[in-house]
């Protein structure tokens, strides 16, 4: 019999962590929570941890573990509470823990990823930004340290399925590989005339049309920033130039990427936009197993269309793709900026369309130069975070 794989979840309470351990606990026989950790919501976690009772749950502060003590009462059973970054990287490579599902957001997801990369886990990684900020140091360590690197994110894992199981990284010509085809749905805004855009509001930003997610990413979605995280993150996973990477709008979010091969056949992987696939795809790889997810029927499926992504309505896509060539230091830059940016803007500090804006002229401060360790890198984001607030107060 096939032993039960422990998992650490990162970002357990978010949208993804919610996703995750509804998929474990459809397989009590394949799979135990280990360790989870949350930030926020601590009566969300005092559930999950009710629910599947794991070693440890991670929170940010001494006042958070006292919060979730006093929500669980006497319910805490086996639990620990642990506190703090340190926390996160302890759990993340903990000598008991097979897999690590990557699902905080945004740059606060590195640390403890890379140091699950280091223990040589099995890595299901969600969280684009880690890669966006860090990549070939990123994909460097997957392979000293002969981890096992999942991409979570729907295209990526898409992606990942279409390509040949012998392929070989940023080896597209022996594989027969023409080039890769990046969906995207075009977000909320793909029809909203551009006169418009400086108009939106949170609340409509945050309303995906095909996918429910957390606020960030959904924010990204609509100014198409998510595309351009995703354009890079392609790059590192597979190892593939700028050149031929190709983002292609797809409103349905049926199809949710593509491998075009030399010899005309493109390679789809298609179903129901919900996160349950590619997480059920990643925890069991590579074995299927059943995710709860309806299964796709054709027959409902009113049309297929398929357009170009237009840089006027999408700059933020453009501008990813230009910081991917120009080098580390300003993917870096580009990724803190938009943290700044679209926090900012939830806040009500900046209209929707000054996320370029900051973007943009963060990226022409901070986007030149490489980093090759770690502890620049960490520096470059601080740096850029810097220059974006800064930005943001001048908009103001
Ligand atoms: P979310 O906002 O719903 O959840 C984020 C999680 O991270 C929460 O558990 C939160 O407590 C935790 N967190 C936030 N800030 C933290 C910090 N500073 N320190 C420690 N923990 C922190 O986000 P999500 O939609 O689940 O997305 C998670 C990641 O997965 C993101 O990187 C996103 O881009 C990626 N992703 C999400 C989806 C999706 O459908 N939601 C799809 C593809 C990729
Ligand atoms: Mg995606």
């Amino acid at each position: 019999m096939q032993d039960i794989q422990q998992v650490c979840i990162l970002g357990a309470t978010g949208s993804i962590g919610v996703s995750t351990l509804d998929v474990v606990s459809r397989h009590p026989d394949k799979f135990q929570v280990f360790a989870i950790s949350g930030m926020r919501q601590l009566a969300k976690l005092a559930e999950q941890i009710k629910a599947f009772s794991p070693q440890y749950a991670v929170v940010p502060d001494q006042i958070s573990a006292t919060t979730l003590s006093d929500l669980l009462g006497v319910n805490k059973g086996k639990t620990k509470i642990l506190q703090g970054k340190q926390a996160l990287i302890d759990i993340a490579c903990a000598s008991e823990v097979d897999c690590v599902m990557s699902a905080i957001v945004g740059a606060a997801g590195l640390l403890p990823t890379l140091a699950a990369v280091k223990a040589g886990k099995r890595i299901l990684l969600a969280n684009k930004e880690a890669l966006v900020m860090s990549g070939e140091l990123f994909i460097n360590a997957v392979n000293e340290h002969n981890a096992i690197l999942v991409p979570i994110d729907s295209e990526h894992n898409a992606i990942f399925q279409c390509l040949p199981s012998d392929f070989i990284y940023g080896n597209k010509q022996a594989s027969g590989i023409s080039h890769l085809l990046l969906t995207g749905s075009g977000g909320p805004f793909r029809e909203l005339p551009l006169d418009q855009f400086s108009e939106v509001t949170p609340k409509q930003a945050c309303a995906h049309p095909n996918w429910s997610m957390g606020q960030k990413i959904s924010v990204d979605s609509a100014s198409m920033m998510n595309k351009g995280l995703e354009f890079i993150e392609a790059k590192w996973l597979f190892g593939f130039d700028e050149k031929d990477i190709q983002v292609v709008i797809h409103p349905q979010s049926t199809i949710h990427s593509m491998v075009q091969y030399v010899d005309g056949s493109v390679i789809a992987q298609m179903g129901n936009p919900d996160m349950r696939t590619p997480i059920a795809h990643g925890l069991g790889y590579p074995n299927r197993i059943e995710s709860g997810v309806a299964s796709l029927d054709f027959t409902q499926l009113a049309n297929f269309s398929f357009t170009e992504a237009c840089p006027k309505r999408f700059p933020n896509l453009f501008l990813a793709i230009q910081a991917s060539k120009q080098g580390q230091a300003a993917t870096t830059a580009l990724n803190a900026a938009n943290e700044v940016a679209v926090d900012a803007f939830l806040q009500g500090k900046i209209n929707f369309s000054q996320i370029n804006v900051v973007n943009d002229m963060t990226l022409q401060q901070q986007g030149h130069g490489q980093l090759t360790c770690i502890d620049t890198i960490l520096e470059h984001d601080r740096l850029s975070r810097v220059a974006a607030n800064q930005i943001v107060k001048e908009l103001n």
